[in-house]
């Protein structure tokens, strides 16, 4: 952190950067993100106005605390016209850029002449009681079984039911069980939003339910292709898509399967980094390779043109006659007898795991005619192995030429630089483009609650600092790969409001000779927060981006009642923008420019 704080402040005041079109204007960067002028010069005054009576509102502890109460209050009270004109000329219109792919144009449009480009974000969430919520997540997690028998005893008895017979960690096969118990449903941990502030969350209702997401996601892609002219991207989260129980489940396995790993070769870690062959396989298994099963089991084993072995053919988990329970199935090393990774799932599981990926696979798909790139969102750690594998999969059939998937790596778990590294050599591999976006991490609270909870190893790094300190170790990995001719390969977005992390990119980009035009690396945050960061780095010519949030008002209220409370966290940037939102206030009132109308000139690299 010292030596960052030196950075920042031996930094040169400002660094002139090239254009990537000589029409576009480019300005100066200041690398302490001090200058009020750059930071709102595509702000209305009236808009720094509003921004600074957020910010304010949100600096008082009672009222973030009580907003989901307080919002429902005033809206009852004033009835819903003026309720939605209260919240667009606060709240609303400080962090939603309007209603629908219309309203939202002219905010798109604005960004853009000032060097920002978009990520879109259909911010639409239900307003589920916890209650619900956990009930959702409980019954999406049982099996067939499972479920029938909670229908007998009836709705009312449903915590009962949880708590007493049906342990839902009965999933899983019975020789591993409860080895892997963060791969689980937790019933004090089945609402996800717990201790959540700055990342929505779906619940899975039915597979109709899951079909209506993908619409949604859709649309964002018609709204991206048509209003961003496809310099925009998309993100999406796996767990709209389909039964969240499978995605437990396919972590589940792909931790056995490391283990396993271990069990049978020693070492620790993904499959790959064991680097091993077919002929080791043949070693471990002994005289058990002659039986059928086993050479069966051989047969399907992948391995690169070097001969290194991925233990289970991940791209068939794309197939539309994939098999879970048949495909996760590894031979015991002491008997040769095959044993499942997996807990037996049913067919009508089976088909819903393949209608998840179907409707991923679409929405990849229609995205790639639209020339629309798109992010997939990291969530829980439960969850996170699956939905990594998943993309990468996607980048593997999709990136083949191009970036048009990119996966999210959240810095604040300990695993993460590992994961990197492996991710990075099975790009280099099997030759696709590797895109990232790397995040410090939404969930820690919970994180850490569920790990102490239920008795696991905390996955988060053990401060802040630390988790700096792996952000930016990842980040210099990447970087550091970028050259040759990996360097059309690879892209990385910093997505963080840390202007810390942010400097250290630039540095970065610097020590490697890597140019803001060269779109490498991109910055992105969201939007109504950090423009002192966004703006200046966009207008300098850095790919910038705002995560824009849109949606019906009333149907983003948890959208705006997370951001509040998200904000109470960020209380020194908050300070640091008021002081510069007031500093431009004054500015322009002292120089009669208090109806200053923004007209940028600037072109997004
Ligand atoms: C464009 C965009 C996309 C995003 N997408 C995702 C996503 O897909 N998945 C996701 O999980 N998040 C995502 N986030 C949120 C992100 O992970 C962070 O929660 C948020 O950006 C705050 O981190 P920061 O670097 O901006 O700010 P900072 O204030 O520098 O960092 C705050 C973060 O530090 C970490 N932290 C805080 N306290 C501790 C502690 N005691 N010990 C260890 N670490 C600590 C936490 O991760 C916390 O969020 C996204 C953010 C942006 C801007």
């Amino acid at each position: 952190m010292a030596l960052l704080r030196r950075l920042a402040v031996n930094a040169p005041r400002s660094v002139r950067v090239l254009s990537s079109s000589p029409s576009s204007r480019v300005d100066d960067l200041d690398l302490n993100f001090n200058s009020p002028k750059d930071a709102f010069k595509s702000k209305k005054t009236s808009e720094l106005v509003r921004a600074y009576f957020v910010y304010q509102i949100c600096s008082v502890n009672w009222l973030v605390e009580n907003n989901d109460m307080l919002m429902k209050r005033l809206r009852q009270v004033v009835g819903q016209r003026l309720f939605e004109m209260f919240m667009k000329a606060t709240f609303y219109g400080q962090f939603v850029a309007g209603e629908d792919q219309n309203t939202i144009k002219p905010t798109i449009e604005r960004l853009r002449s000032f060097g920002v480009k978009s990520i879109l974000d259909y911010s639409v969430e239900e307003d589920l009681s916890q209650e619900e919520a956990e009930k959702r997540e409980v019954s999406g997690s049982l099996n067939s079984e499972q479920l029938t028998e909670l229908l007998k005893h009836g709705t009312g008895n449903f915590q009962e039911f949880i708590l007493t017979g049906a342990s839902i960690s009965a999933c899983g096969d019975k020789q591993e069980e409860g080895q892997l118990k963060q791969y689980h449903v937790e019933q004090r941990f089945a609402d996800r939003r717990y201790k959540v502030t700055s990342a929505r969350t779906y619940f899975y209702l039915n597979e109709a339910s899951c079909e209506k997401n993908m619409e949604a996601f859709l649309k964002s892609i018609d709204a991206v292709a048509g209003i961003t002219k496809s310099t925009g991207l998309m993100a999406i989260k796996l767990t709209a898509l389909g039964r969240p129980q499978l995605l437990l489940q396919l972590s589940e396995v792909i931790m056995r399967a490391r283990n396993y790993m271990q069990q049978i070769g020693g070492g620790t870690g993904n499959v790959l980094t064991h680097h091993k062959t077919i002929e080791d396989f043949q070693r471990y298994f002994g005289d058990h390779s002659s039986k059928p099963q086993v050479q069966e089991f051989m047969k399907k084993i992948t391995s690169d043109k070097e001969g290194i072995v991925h233990l289970f053919p991940w791209s068939n988990i794309l197939d539309e006659d994939m098999n879970l329970s048949d495909s996760f199935r590894v031979p015991d090393p002491k008997t040769g007898q095959m044993r499942r990774l997996i807990s037996q799932i049913s067919p009508k599981e089976e088909e819903m795991f393949r209608n998840m990926l179907r409707r991923l696979n679409h929405i990849i798909r229609i995205a790639n005619d639209a020339d629309v790139r798109i992010m997939i969102d990291a969530e829980q750690t439960y969850f996170q192995p699956a939905i990594s594998r998943i993309c990468l999969e996607m980048m593997r059939r999709y990136n083949k030429d191009k970036f048009l998937v990119f996966n999210t790596y959240q810095t604040y778990l300990k695993n993460t630089y590992q994961e990197i590294l492996t991710d990075l050599e099975q790009a280099q591999r099997q030759n696709f483009y590797w895109g990232a976006k790397l995040v410090r991490g939404a969930y820690i609270e919970q994180e850490r609650a569920r790990a102490a909870a239920m008795g696991y190893e905390d996955p988060t790094c053990e401060s802040v600092d630390a988790t700096t300190v792996s952000f930016h170790k990842c980040l210099k990995e990447i970087l550091s790969r970028v050259k040759g001719p990996n360097k059309e390969r690879l892209g990385i977005m910093v997505a963080s409001h840390n202007e810390d992390t942010v400097r250290y990119a630039i540095q970065l980009m610097k020590e490697h000779d890597i140019k803001p035009e060269d779109k490498v690396v991109c910055f992105g945050q969201l939007l109504g927060m950090c423009d002192h960061i966004t703006f200046p780095l966009g207008q300098a010519g850095y790919s910038a981006y705002k995560y824009v949030p849109y949606g019906p008002v009333v149907e983003v209220l948890p959208y705006l009642s997370r951001r509040a409370n998200e904000n109470r966290g960020f209380l020194k940037k908050i300070k640091k923008e008021k002081k510069l939102i007031l500093k431009e206030i004054v500015r322009r009132v002292a120089t009669g420019q208090m109806f200053y109308k923004p007209d940028g000139h600037y072109t997004p690299v």
